[in-house]
């Protein structure tokens, strides 16, 4: 009971062909905590200390929460995320103490994969404060700088940290031997808009005639998030207009209803 504002779970069920258009950021992943994991001889044998954490970044809903899942899946990891914004309102004075018990937890359950979102809410760059709430923050990031000082990398706990705002991050956060490591999780083209399409409609009945190269060119900077909300409006469409198959016409209606939204 005294650790809220986490998610666990065993093996999350996220394979990496549910992500589509993040080829590099998979290969990237799978090199920096996968195979550490994995295989940690090869990093003894040539004498090299595997990143520690490693920081995705990119726009909100673009997949870096389903990267992660999908390492914790790979490597047979327990997944344990936390929204840095959360636990910074909820445990108001006990945000280090709360960041020290999650690594615990991590070493517990290892093999284990600690997802950090949102770090921004904790590592921002700040005219150093010393009232309320800010040093309370300072302190959680303090512990957070100590915890992955402290930490074996050659371990079997990866920490997978992500940010909307790289920009704004605390130099402290990303100096060698912490978050040195970053990955880039951008907006899908066209082709990765093609294969996300693909995977959201997989389970959908669709028309034949539907062509996901036209669909890929009017979401030009639809995230995955949004892509996969227009997959599900147009299944709405579908519904309410009483067919059977989703068609091209419930494709774009439900691309202009989100393209209204964003
Ligand atoms: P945020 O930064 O807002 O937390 P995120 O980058 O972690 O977002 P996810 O939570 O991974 O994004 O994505 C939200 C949902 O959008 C996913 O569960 C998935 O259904 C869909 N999605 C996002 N990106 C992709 C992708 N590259 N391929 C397939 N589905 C995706």
């Amino acid at each position: 009971a005294d650790i809220m504002a986490m998610e666990i779970e065993e093996k999350p069920d996220i394979n990496y062909n549910d992500i589509g258009g993040l080829e590099n950021a998979i290969v990237e992943i799978k090199e920096t905590v996968e195979l550490p994991i994995k295989k940690p001889e090869l990093f003894e044998e040539i004498g090299i200390d595997p990143p520690k954490g490693i920081l995705l970044y990119g726009p909100p809903g673009t997949g870096k929460t389903l990267l992660a899942k999908a390492v914790a899946n790979q490597t047979n990891a327990t997944f344990i995320k936390l929204v840095a914004s959360e636990f910074v309102n909820k445990f108001l004075g006990e945000g280090a103490r709360y960041v020290r018990q999650v690594f615990e937890l991590a070493k517990e359950k290892s093999p284990a994969i600690i997802f950090i979102d949102e770090i921004d809410a904790i590592g921002t760059k700040r005219t150093h404060g010393t009232q309320g709430a800010d040093r309370e923050v300072q302190r959680t990031l303090m512990q957070l700088l100590s915890e992955l000082d402290g930490f074996e990398s050659r371990g079997n706990v990866g920490i997978i940290a992500a940010t909307n705002r790289p920009d704004i991050l605390d130099d402290a956060l990303i100096r060698p031997g912490r978050f040195d490591r970053t990955i880039e999780v951008p907006l899908p083209n066209k082709n990765g808009r093609i294969n996300i399409l693909k995977i959201h409609t997989e389970k959908m009945k669709i028309d034949e005639n539907i062509d996901f190269e036209s669909i890929s060119e009017l979401t030009e900077g639809f995230s995955g998030a949004d892509l996969k909300a227009a997959c599900t409006e147009a299944g709405m469409f579908a519904i309410r207009n009483e067919r059977k198959k989703v068609i091209s016409k419930d494709f774009m209606d439900a691309i202009d209803k989100i393209i209204n939204q964003i």
